[in-house]
């Protein structure tokens, strides 16, 4: 199978043949139909993560179907739908015992520690999975620990927002800007959202139907 790989930062990609890896341990190998393309992807290609390894697998928006699984591996099988955080929490410290891993100081991340899902096959611990059911699409399974997840606990987990409350969503016309707005109004807020570019305002006022819509521009 093909492989693209990070070799040299600011560099653009390089496809090669890649064999796919035998998951050991806790890992599973994963078959992914689509994977997510995600703007820290330019980052990390860009220098801004200072723990990448080279060369690397870019990509940390993964899910797909476990097509082989390591011998420890306890609560999922073969065949199982899953999607993955966008890295390896460690399982053992405060943050992971919480329910907090997102601030794990030991966690693996997936495009910049280990190689991530610019591949076909991805190795992943069964720690960083969750199930997915069959009605969500591939899409929207591979955003989910990403972007999605993070407006969410925005909103919903550290803002308390509930329904019928009025929430101001700046940037967005932006990937992330989006999915607030659309996660906003999914829980039920009257949603404001403003953007400076003149093509996003548009699209956020006609394709998301926000309640409220500004333009303003940013000196
Ligand atoms: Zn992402
Ligand atoms: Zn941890």
């Amino acid at each position: 199978m093909k492989a693209a790989f990070l070799e040299a930062l600011k560099q653009p990609l390089v496809i090669h043949d890649y064999a796919s890896p035998d998951p050991v341990g806790n890992e599973v190998l994963l078959e992914q139909e689509i994977t997510g393309i995600c703007y820290r992807d330019v980052l990390t290609r860009d220098g801004f993560m200072p723990r990448v390894r080279l060369p690397i697998i870019p990509g940390h928006e993964i899910s797909g179907r476990i097509v082989k699984a390591g011998p420890d591996v306890k609560d999922f099988r073969v065949g199982d739908r899953v999607a993955s955080l966008i890295y390896s929490p460690c399982g053992k410290c405060e943050f992971c015992l919480r329910g907090d891993e997102n601030l794990c100081p030991n966690k693996i991340t997936f495009g910049e520690a280990v190689n991530g899902g610019y591949t076909k096959y991805v190795i992943a611990r069964e720690n960083s999975l969750v199930r997915v059911p069959d009605n969500v699409r591939p899409e929207d399974a591979s955003l989910a620990a990403c972007v999605t997840g993070m407006v969410y606990n925005a909103l919903a987990r550290v803002g308390q927002l509930q329904e019928g409350q009025r929430v101001l969503i700046s940037g967005a016309g932006g990937g992330v800007g989006v999915h607030a707005v659309e996660m906003a109004k999914a829980l039920g807020a009257y949603v404001i959202a403003e953007t400076s570019f003149v093509f996003f305002f548009h699209a956020v006022e006609q394709d998301w139907r926000c309640s409220s819509c500004e333009r303003r521009k940013f000196l």
